[in-house]
């Protein structure tokens, strides 16, 4: 495909001002409308199928850009180009499944609303959609402070991104309000998003990471944590999905540690080892162990998950790591050094006490070592047990501790 800009192209009569990160199937719908033609039509007649440009070819964009007198490199910014089947790149990023190209248009009624006081053409033809709202992680208008909300629904890709045909059937109830919501505050991880696709990668630990695994993570770890605070984070309704992303990236962006750190606190706080890691991270753990198992943008994040269920849990042969089954326990709790030794919990936990190999604080269940230097210590407590214990009895049940 080439790149060169197209030198036949004669600038069309009439044009419309290209908006602020305005897509190119936004332009060249309202382009076509400006100059009494349909989308399909405009594109039939300059090489450029409308679906061309909904999909982003640069060479599309390039005709179009030059039909409208606009700047190519900015419509190419915000126009999701199309990779393969499952991913697109949107401001040098790669974004994944729906996550830039879903049935449900959002945007903010504010910004359209400002659209349409441009009084020389009829609001359909002024109304543009942004790039940025196209992207499943945006949830703000940082200039109006807006929710973006939902639009229209169309699977059809050409209707959907028609957007001149689209905003006749809404341009009235934009203008009067009906779209219009509660402003908020927008939050830190509305902030970085915004400026991440605005100015690529800054310096902070979640700017090392790809766009899209960065934020779905955010996602992830928010939903997880939030189960500190509430019993059921499915609950929260999907207008409200960005407190959720706010309350992962508050952590993850301040990189590993945090991270672990709070998923020890959460599995201290909020479950017990025989529960499972599944269990207690659900979709975190899901995602990251199966969904995204192969997707190496995710890889960092499922390291950090995996290292860190390693290192703090007491897994057994027949549990499961990540997808994997475990093959050799690592730790032992005083629970399953009890269970799997027949060893009264309360002497095992003086005994490793008294050698500081557990901590006084931790419960039972929490309260970790390492099964492979332990191995003799267990193995020789075993041995003096009186027969009969083994057949069923804890030492417990007939020696005094
Ligand atoms: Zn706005």
């Amino acid at each position: 495909m080439t790149t060169e800009p197209p030198t036949q192209i004669v600038p069309l009569p009439l044009s419309v001002p290209l908006a602020e990160r305005e897509t190119g199937f936004s332009f060249m719908s309202r382009l076509a409308a400006r100059n009494g033609v349909s989308s399909r039509l405009l594109g039939l007649n300059y090489d450029m199928p409308f679906k061309s440009v909904v999909d982003g070819e640069i060479t599309a964009i390039r005709t179009l850009s030059a039909l409208g007198s606009v700047n190519p490199e900015q419509v190419a910014k915000w126009t999701a180009s199309h990779r393969n089947r499952s991913s697109h790149r949107l401001c040098g990023e790669t974004f994944h499944g729906m996550s830039v190209r879903n049935p449900v248009i959002k945007g903010c009624p504010l910004c359209l609303k400002e659209d349409a006081q441009d009084h020389t053409r009829p609001p359909e033809q002024a109304m543009a959609l942004r790039g940025h709202w196209m992207v499943k992680h945006v949830f703000l208008c940082m200039k109006h402070r807006h929710p973006l909300v939902p639009l229209w629904r169309e699977s059809n890709l050409i209707l959907r991104y028609d957007t001149s045909q689209r905003f006749t059937d809404h341009a009235a109830a934009l203008v009067q309000g009906d779209f219009d919501q509660e402003t908020r505050e927008f939050t830190d991880y509305d902030q970085w998003i915004d400026n991440r696709l605005e100015n690529g990668r800054a310096d902070g630990w979640l700017d090392q990471h790809p766009l899209h695994a960065g934020a779905t993570f955010c996602f992830l770890l928010g939903y997880a944590l939030l189960r500190l605070e509430i019993s059921a984070p499915s609950s929260i309704p999907r207008e409200d999905r960005w407190a959720i992303y706010q309350t992962g990236y508050e952590v993850a962006r301040k990189g590993e540690s945090a991270i672990r750190k709070s998923l020890q606190k959460l599995q201290q706080r909020t479950a017990t080892p025989q529960q499972g890691p599944k269990a207690t991270f659900p979709l975190l753990y899901e995602r990251l162990a199966h969904d995204y198992a192969t997707d190496p943008d995710f890889m960092p994040f499922r390291d950090i998950l995996r290292s860190h269920i390693l290192e703090t849990w007491p897994l057994g042969v027949g549990d499961e790591l990540m997808g994997d089954p475990v093959e050799r326990r690592q730790l032992h709790s005083v629970i399953t050094a009890s269970k799997e030794t027949g060893v009264d919990q309360r002497r095992l936990r003086k005994l490793l006490e008294a050698r500081k190999l557990i901590s006084p604080e931790q419960p039972d269940a929490w309260a970790l070592f390492d099964a492979e230097d332990t191995s003799h210590l267990l193995a020789s407590l075993v041995t003096y047990l009186p027969a009969k214990n083994i057949r069923g009895k804890t030492l417990h049940d007939t020696v005094a501790v």
